[in-house]
């Protein structure tokens, strides 16, 4: 039985799905104007664990993500600048063009660090005539209004609006906060757009036949189309870092549960930010780390991967370098301790039992990464088998997604190149003495290759004897890397 905490209860709930053994799932995506910094990689990574967590717990997951390519304006709610024309502008280009190059970076970095891509990947723009439907439907059944050109919502008509912050009201006013201009159209300030034809942005280059006139979808109405027209009416979890959860969680919900008629997602996952000791990372400041970046210093994606699963996805992180390099220190003993383990053999599946046990239990416990990992280390610590080892930690890994076993394969493989070399260079001995005797030569040669040979079963006692002898000699040795000259 897994708990998570779910944003919407504020408390740590038996995570049910709405079909027992089948579990749908929704990743807020990428807004493909610019890099993903490593804080948005944080988020997903997270719920790619999550998602790997819970099929290894035996659940059949169907995941979808959004790819936002129409409709995000910079302040999250109507106000500020379209995030696609922004991007479009400041490289020349036009937004299509943006939404593909950038679409095409966001999975490059997925591949990086390990993070599976869901079942489904849906841009916006390729779903209009979905978010026209809804919008109709939601017109009909007077949850939404139109004013000066402009579809809205009306929040007034829903029993409750409030679900992720009851507490915070003064959050509600985005615009005002942001210092941006308030939307006077708007009937209540929570209102939100569901369609503009309307718009400041003259230019917008994206703009659709609607019953209500060539424009644009808002931001929010795209998560709830492509949930429901992919996944179905019930969703059993819906993702996204923390920032997504007012006001776009808030009015996805709004939507979705109006348009439905009934409740339609219950279990929340939010993904706490990655901050730097200067505060929040802002990809509109222009102000980010991007996982580039981290491999021009010298730094494994997997390192970034394996620092942030060793924090808990519900703290804020803190990224510093001195941290990454911890992390990389720790990564690559990790993986040499592994890489140490003889492979090959059957696992003893009854010794693996309370190993995989505590695992499990982490997992099950609010997706405890860092629990997780203790387990893995549990494992090599323990006093079972090589082979059971590498089972199990196979077998964890498929969830952490470290790339520990390639990883250790690698490094064991680089080991046995290097001991090959060094073995197969000859061991050469030179005579520095011009004009010494043939049969000395050959004595001394002898006595120095018995000598190597006993360093090398590490007998220093008897190399030391040789040793002694040519001193008795007169002769003097320097020993070098692959020989020995003597004079
Ligand atoms: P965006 O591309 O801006 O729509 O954001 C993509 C995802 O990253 C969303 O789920 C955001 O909630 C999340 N996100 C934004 N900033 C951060 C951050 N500093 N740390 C972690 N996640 C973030
Ligand atoms: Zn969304």
């Amino acid at each position: 039985m897994i708990k998570l905490y779910n944003s919407l209860t504020r408390t740590k709930d038996e995570f049910i799905t709405h079909e027992p053994g089948r579990c749908t799932m929704y990743t807020c995506g990428p807004t493909v104007y610019h890099f993903a910094h490593i804080g948005n990689l944080r988020t997903y990574m997270m719920e790619d664990v999550l998602e790997k967590a819970l099929r290894y717990l035996g659940l059949d997951v169907k995941r979808c993500m959004n790819i936002t390519d129409v409709g995000h304006l910079t302040s999250d709610a109507d106000t500020g600048e379209d995030k696609m024309l922004k991007g479009a502008r400041r490289e020349h280009k036009t937004v299509m063009q943006i939404a593909e190059y950038y679409t095409d970076a966001f999975f490059k970095d997925c591949g990086k660090l390990n993070i599976a891509i869901p079942e489904y990947v849906v841009p916006a723009t390729s779903r209009i005539a979905d978010f026209i439907e809804m919008i109709e439907v939601l017109i009909e059944k007077g949850y939404a209004y139109i004013a000066e050109g402009n579809v809205y919502f009306d929040t007034s008509k829903l029993d409750e609006y409030y679900v992720f912050n009851r507490h915070e009201a003064e959050n509600l006013e985005v615009g005002v906060r942001e210092g941006v201009e308030e939307d006077t159209a708007k009937k209540n300030k929570t209102d939100f757009v569901l369609w503009f034809t309307k718009s400041k942005f003259e230019d917008q280059e994206l703009k659709w036949d609607s019953p209500w006139g060539t424009g644009y979808p808002g931001w929010h109405i795209e998560c709830s189309a492509i949930s429901v027209k992919t996944l179905g009416e019930y969703l059993d979890i819906h993702c996204g870092g923390i920032d997504n959860a007012f006001p776009h969680h808030t009015n996805e919900i709004a939507q979705s549960e109006a348009y439905l008629g009934h409740k339609w997602c219950p279990q929340w996952f939010h993904v706490l930010h990655l901050n730097t000791s200067s505060g929040k990372m802002s990809k509109s400041s222009g102000e980010f780390l991007t996982l580039s970046l981290l491999e021009e210093k010298g730094y494994d994606p997997l390192v970034y991967r394996f620092f942030c699963m060793q924090s808990h996805y519900r703290k804020s992180l803190v990224f510093s370098w001195e941290g990454l390099d911890g992390a990389a220190a720790a990564y690559g003993k990790l993986v040499a301790r592994i890489a140490a383990l003889k492979p090959g053999g059957t696992a003893d599946e009854e010794a693996a039992a309370p190993l995989r046990s505590s695992f499990v239990s982490a997992l099950e416990n609010d997706l405890n990464t860092s629990l997780a990992v203790t387990a893995l280390y549990d494992v090599l610590k323990s006093g079972i088998d090589d082979a059971t080892k590498l089972a199990l930690i196979s077998e964890f890994d498929s969830v952490l997604s470290l790339g520990l076993i390639k990883a250790a394969e690698t490094a064991r493989k680089a080991a046995e190149k290097k001991a090959q070399t060094e073995s197969s260079a000859e061991f050469t001995v030179t005579c520095g003495r011009e004009g010494a005797e043939p049969a000395l030569i050959e004595e001394v040669k002898g006595l120095l290759l018995e000598r190597a040979e006993a360093k090398k079963n590490r007998d220093f006692a008897k190399a030391d004897e040789i040793r002694s002898r040519l001193t008795e000699m007169g002769i003097s040795i320097t020993d070098s890397k692959n020989g020995v000259s003597w004079s």
